[in-house]
């Protein structure tokens, strides 16, 4: 008898593991239907033994102390900064926008003061900021917009600005001064011997069993546990029953190329060019020296592995549908980017599982206190049926 089932093994489901074996000496198994663990933050050696993570760039980075302390128990880091290049008009500029994206687009050599200025001078006023298109837009202005967000985002979505939460644009902030990094958080550093490593020290445990290539449909009668985590889709968990929720897919183009460098930065967006949104190059990302080089393309694409929920109201009201449902489920947990329908981060998915962690503990301790109380106080209770309070009574 397993105490957790735990349907899933990316960061939600595998932090979830590892916490509830080692500090609550629980015994649970863990499934995927994939053929690795990791989930989407999977990283392996190709065959020219290059380390690449399978399913799109990967990078670390976070606010939560709490958060990079508890993954540092399972990895070292390589301190990295995250930079981007975007292809506009031709040239290749600093994405996020900054005070160079500006000068060099346009060929100035204005100062900080004076491209807040110019930035102000194109801006529109936007009331209430709404979408994707009035986060930019009420920033930078329409021109902006357009080189940059517009039709990256369709490509991305297969939705234009206008029809996404304000939410998907606002993770892309606007500078006027000449930092160039893509996150500005206080932690930021690569796992320094890739993702898969850590995964696979979390859940080396005696308490924990990892089952693989295994859809838990396959399982679920035949293994006996006491509770759920789930982190797959929410919606195909309770059988679509209020409809599908769009999940945004990809596919990734991976190539090694006979040469030791390729692209000008980590990454470099096409905005407006090609079909893919962006190629990668991970050596960039890893630190690993070879004299070949890896690098990966993003294909958005409607159908396929469900990778981003896709932030609009009426997505959000049906999940909301399927919340209510997880939330009445007994004895079931719904954790992650699938389960909850999260545009998350890889620390926002630790930070929510180590929380449903300390919740699972605090039920359990609640569930020991209340059937210890009654012994304590001796009140009506499964004592009094075992033993006669009149002595006399009790006798044969
Ligand atoms: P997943 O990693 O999706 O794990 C869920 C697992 O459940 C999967 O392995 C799946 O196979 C399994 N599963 C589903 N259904 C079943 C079933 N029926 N039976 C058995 N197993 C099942 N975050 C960052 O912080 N930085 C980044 O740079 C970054 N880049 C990203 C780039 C891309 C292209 C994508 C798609 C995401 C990126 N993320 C990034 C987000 C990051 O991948 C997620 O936050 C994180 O991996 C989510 O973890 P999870 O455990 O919730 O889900
Ligand atoms: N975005 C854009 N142009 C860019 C980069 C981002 O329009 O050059 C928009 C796009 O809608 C994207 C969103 O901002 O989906 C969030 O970007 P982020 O880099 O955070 O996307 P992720 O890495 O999660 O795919």
């Amino acid at each position: 008898m397993f105490d957790y089932l735990i349907v899933g093994a990316g960061f939600a489901g595998s932090v979830l593991a590892e916490r509830l074996a080692t500090r609550s000496n629980k015994k649970v198994l863990i499934v995927d239907k994939r053929s690795h663990i990791a989930g989407n933050a999977y990283d392996h050696y190709n065959e020219e033994g290059i380390l690449v993570h399978k399913y799109g760039p990967h990078i670390f980075h976070t606010n939560s102390k709490d958060v990079f302390e508890y993954l540092s128990n399972f990895t070292d880091w390589r301190p990295y900064e995250h930079r981007v290049l975007a292809s506009v008009d031709g040239q290749l500029v600093p994405m996020p926008i900054n005070l160079d994206t500006i000068n060099k687009l346009y060929g100035l050599s204005l100062n900080s003061f004076e491209v807040e200025q110019f930035l102000e001078s194109l801006a529109e006023e936007i009331p209430v900021i709404k979408t994707s298109e009035d986060v930019v837009v009420s920033k930078v202005g329409r021109e902006l917009y357009e080189k940059f967000f517009r039709n990256y985002t369709r490509k991305q979505w297969g939705l234009d600005p206008s029809e996404l939460d304000k939410s998907v644009t606002s993770r892309v902030p606007t500078r006027t001064n000449r930092d160039s990094r893509y996150f500005t958080d206080t932690y930021q550093a690569m796992p320094l011997h890739g993702y898969t490593r850590m995964f696979e020290k979390m859940l080396d445990h005696p308490n924990i069993k990892v089952m693989l290539n295994t859809d838990y449909h396959d399982i679920i009668d035949f293994i006996p546990f006491k509770e759920m985590i789930f982190t797959g889709p929410v919606d195909e968990y309770f059988d679509f029953k209020y409809g599908k929720l769009p999940y945004r897919s990809l596919e990734f183009k991976h190539e090694t190329l006979n040469q030791e460098n390729y692209l000008e930065a980590p990454v470099v967006n096409y905005p407006n060019d090609n079909l893919y949104t962006r190629i990668t190059e991970f050596k960039a990302l890893t630190g690993q020296k070879h004299p070949k080089t890896a690098i990966v393309y993003e294909y958005p694409k409607a159908e396929g592995d469900p990778y981003y929920p896709v932030p609009q109201p009426e997505n959000a009201e049906l999940y909301n549908q399927y919340k209510k449902l997880a939330d009445n489920t007994p004895n079931v947990h719904f954790v992650g980017r699938l389960a909850t329908y999260r545009y998350y981060n890889m620390d926002q998915v630790v930070a929510q599982a180590l929380t449903l962690y300390k919740k699972l503990t605090e039920k359990s301790e609640e569930a020991v206190k209340a059937a210890a109380k009654p012994a304590i106080t001796g009140s009506a209770s499964i004592i009094d049926k075992l033993v006669p309070r009149d002595p006399a009574k009790g006798k044969p």
